[in-house]
């Protein structure tokens, strides 16, 4: 019960509800930890505080869709095979409500045939304007864990989100929004074909998974997703809210290092 109501509040907090007592109190990883200078600090990478969190951090694989079940809601997404004719076929898409209230598309960028891929809910206003994904505060965050953490440039890996056009004042995705955007997602994966996802935040990982499981279960394991790994972790734009949380990130972040072979700084990512 005391489980639940954490992963409740934990949740919450993640989707935005400020003034919730959650941090301290839903994760050990959290405790007496202070706001770190760097995104990923070598002494937030070492400390053992948050083993207690990875251990409990346990659920189930989730059921996977059947082959071709979600890319046959649109007749022809599946003979595409490239991302621009991914892009191509989606257009000046108006599938779902979102479409005029959109001031760009934000189908994703990077690598298209890259290693690793980053997958987030949907774009926030600097997103909209620019038509790229992460690109305000929350994705130069991402960019430090990438360039800095992880050693690699933000063009070798590909970056995208669930839905494709913002939400009004980045309101969560609604179920009919996600539901009529995620084939574009599905089919981005099957052509990138990554040794590894990043879901980044509650709904890219519930989206992906199909799991209503909160992600302080599902962070720190490996699950999968079209006959790829996947790795949730939370938001940047969480991180940027409590960043004591990054050490957890960096946790996770450091099993898809192990997992592509990246070699692990020995003083933290952040330099
Ligand atoms: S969110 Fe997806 S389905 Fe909705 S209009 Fe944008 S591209 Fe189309």
């Amino acid at each position: 019960m005391l489980d639940s109501v954490r992963d409740y509040l934990s949740q919450l907090a993640e989707e935005g509800l400020a003034g919730l007592p959650v941090r301290g109190a839903v994760s050990a990883a959290g405790q007496g930890a202070s706001a770190s200078k760097l995104p990923l600090s070598a002494a937030a990478v070492l400390s053992s505080a948050g083993n207690s969190a990875r251990a409990a951090a346990s659920a189930p694989p989730a059921p996977l869709p059947a082959p071709g079940e979600l890319l046959s809601r649109y007749p022809g997404l599946e003979k595409t095979t490239s991302l621009e004719e991914v892009k191509a076929f989606i257009g000046d898409c108006k599938r779902c409500k979102l479409a005029p209230l959109r001031t760009h598309l934000v189908f994703g960028v990077g690598n298209p045939t890259a290693d690793l891929m980053f997958v987030g809910e949907a774009p926030g206003a600097d997103e909209d304007a620019r038509g790229e994904p992460f690109v305000g505060r929350a994705g130069q965050l991402l960019t430090d864990i990438i360039e800095r953490g992880m050693g690699l440039k933000r063009s070798d890996v590909y970056i995208c989100n669930v839905i494709k056009c913002r939400p009004p004042d980045n309101r969560n995705p609604e179920p009919d929004e996600v539901a009529t955007c995620e084939p574009f997602l599905m089919r981005q994966i099957d052509l990138v074909r990554p040794r590894a996802i990043v879901a980044l935040g509650t709904f890219a990982v519930q989206a992906l998974l199909k799991v209503k499981t909160p992600i302080s279960r599902l962070r720190g394991n490996w699950h999968e997703v079209r006959g790829v790994k996947l790795m949730p972790t939370f938001h940047p734009a969480y991180l940027l809210r409590s960043p004591g949380e990054k050490r957890v990130v960096w946790q996770d972040i450091q099993e898809v290092m192990k997992l592509l072979g990246l070699e692990i700084p020995a003083r933290g990512g952040a330099r």
